[in-house]
Order: structure tokens, then sequence, then C-alpha cells
């Protein structure tokens, strides 16, 4: 039995997460699946009740930088983005400290470690009344849409972890934007919550890793959790819709295309803010009333690149691709 927790149950939650125990929690970006993150045996947990391959990292939680580079070496760079972007949406990769004290396995064995200090007031407080770091992936099985609400974590983890606190809706409703400062020219892992122009202005130039492809091996990615397919919905997404069939269910952005068998419109004033902050909510909704009805499929509208448009893309092409 997962217990959903009011905001007022923070202490039960740190408690349960001191115990080693999982607990979900709302962050500004989507709902994260949290475990004390020097806890081993939390750690092994969080892979298991995702169902997430061991080589694919997760991303330790503080509640200021200074927690976070005590574990991690954060150089000027690292300084710059934190000051200007912490507590926000955005992770930065560095390399571990010798004396860095959280378990292995949430770094899937490697010498970096992804890192963040979350905004959201409740994730806020959850880390505080902790005590400890805490690892979280998305709360959602591997590979499937990432949850904007409490129900949404239900629907996937419900009777897989001890509690969830329920915070509402998240704001910005995608992941975070993951920053690798490991090597001389920043380069952007994936894109998110953060735009990458504004990390542009304060860092210049920002690197992108290698077109991932179905057939790259993953010991030539610089990210593992980089996957192709993710974001998955179980209709076949078709991108940048110009026209939509009567047996499809419409992602709309801006004036909707006639003519669908259902549709969610993402913003009708073509607001990316919003776009971001109702686009997984929109998939598992399109998703599941489609199904329902028998559409063949989930027809995208396209969106644009700038701001937290190239988040948005990044996440269509994932749910687009070959399973
Ligand atoms: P999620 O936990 O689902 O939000 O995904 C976290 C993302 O951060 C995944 O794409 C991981 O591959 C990436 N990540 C986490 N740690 C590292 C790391 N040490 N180096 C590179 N990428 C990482
Ligand atoms: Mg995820």
């Amino acid at each position: 039995m997962t217990r959903r927790l009011p905001p007022a149950a923070i202490e039960e939650a740190a408690e349960l997460l001191r115990a080693g125990e999982l607990v979900a929690f709302p962050t500004e970006t989507v709902y994260g699946l949290g475990g004390n993150a020097r806890d081993g045996r939390a750690v092994a947990a969080i892979f298991a009740a995702k169902g997430r391959p061991h080589f694919n990292p997760l991303i330790s939680h503080f509640p200021t930088a200074e927690a976070a580079f005590a574990e991690v070496r954060a150089d000027d760079r690292a300084r710059a983005v934190a000051a200007r972007f912490w507590p926000g949406p955005l992770t930065l990769v560095l390399p571990r400290r010798a004396e860095c004290r959280i378990d292995l396995l949430a770094g899937a064995g490697l010498d970096t470690l992804a890192v963040r200090v979350p905004a959201h007031d409740l994730a806020q407080r959850l880390l505080e009344a902790a005590g400890v770091p805490i690892a979280a992936p998305s709360a959602n099985r591997s590979g499937a849409v990432s949850p904007t609400t409490a129900q949404h974590v239900l629907e996937g983890l419900g009777g897989r972890i001890a509690a969830i606190l329920d915070g509402g809706p998240c704001a910005v409703g995608v992941e975070s934007t993951v920053l690798d400062l490991t090597s001389a020219g920043p380069v952007l892992l994936r894109p998110g919550g953060v735009p990458v122009e504004a990390l542009a202005a304060l860092l210049g130039p920002i690197g992108r890793p290698l077109p991932i492809e179905a057939g790259v091996a993953m010991a030539t990615l610089r990210s593992p959790g980089m996957l192709l397919s993710h974001y998955a919905p179980g209709l076949p997404v078709r991108l940048s819709a110009q026209e939509v069939a009567a047996d499809e269910a419409l992602l709309a952005f801006g004036p909707a295309l006639p003519g669908a068998a259902i549709s969610w419109n993402l913003s009708p004033s073509g607001d990316l803010n919003e776009a971001a902050a109702r686009l997984f909510a929109g998939l598992r909704w399109l998703d599941a009333e489609g199904t329902a009805r028998g559409c063949q499929g989930i027809a995208a509208m396209p969106v644009p690149g700038h701001g937290l448009g190239a988040a948005i893309n990044d996440r269509l092409r994932r749910a687009a691709a070959p399973r």
C-alpha cells in the first residue's frame, strides 16, 4: 500500500526516507521517486521500483549548493551557474570528490555525479527535514511518461513505494536541464526546465553530445540515460502533423487542426511555458482516451524550438522513436 501524504506530513515523509523507504515527492519539474542517496539499499530499491537499468545513473538532490558541492568538485563555471539557477530546474554533472558519500550505485559506478538543488517548496522542506541527500529519478516506471501529478505517480508506482507527498501539479512540467561540466567545454546532455539560451548567456557556447541513434553502443554515450525511446505512451506518436485523421488523437499547440477524434491543446495561445507544464498530462490523457476510443495514434502539431520548446521537442522525439 502506498500512502498519500498531505503537505503537512513532511516530517513523516522525512522519517520514512531516513528509514530507507521510498517516497515520491513534487519538484517544480516532475514528481521524483526519492530514496536516501547515502543508503545503497534505498538506491537499489529505486532502480527496482522503476524497473530502471542499472547503467542509468540517478540525480542526487540537495537543500543547498554548499551541500551539493561537498560531494562533487565545483569549478568557477559550476559555481556561477549554481548561483544563477539554483534552486531551480538545472542538474549539473561534476566529478565526484574522493570523500563523496553518495552511494556508488546512485551514480551507476561513474566517477561523475549529477546534482541538483530543486526549487519546489515541499522538495526544499523535505530535503531539510530528511537531513540526507535524496536520489530521485522521475517517479514513473522506466521508459514511461513522467508524472506531473500525485495521481500519475500512483498509476505507475502505487503499491511499489511507501508513500507519496501530494503537492498538486508541477509548475514547469518537463525534467531538469542536464549540463555536463566535467570537461573543458560545457555540454548539454538533456534540454529541460532552464533554456539552453540562458546557460549560453552565462557560459558561452554550449556543446551537444554525439547524436544518439538507436544503434549507438551504450559505452559511447556520454549520458547513459539519453536513450532514444523514452517517455513513450502506448499509442504511436507522429510528429510535425500538418493535418490530422479522424481516427487520430491530436496533441495541439496554438490554433488546433480540425477533424481529430479527440484533442488536447498544450497552449491555445502558443505559450511554451504553459505547453511544457501540460505536456506529460496531455500525452497520458490522449493515450488513455485515444486507446479507449480505438484511435490509431497520436498526432503532434509542431512546437517552436526556442526556450522550453527545446525540451518539449526532445521529449516528443523520444515519445515518437521506434521502440
Ligand atoms: P532522470 O533521473 O530520469 O531525471 O534522468 C536523469 C538523467 O541524468 C539521465 O538522462 C541520466 O543519464 C543523466 N545523468 C545522471 N547522472 C549522470 C552522470 N554522472 N553523467 C551523465 N549523465 C548523468
Ligand atoms: Mg525519467
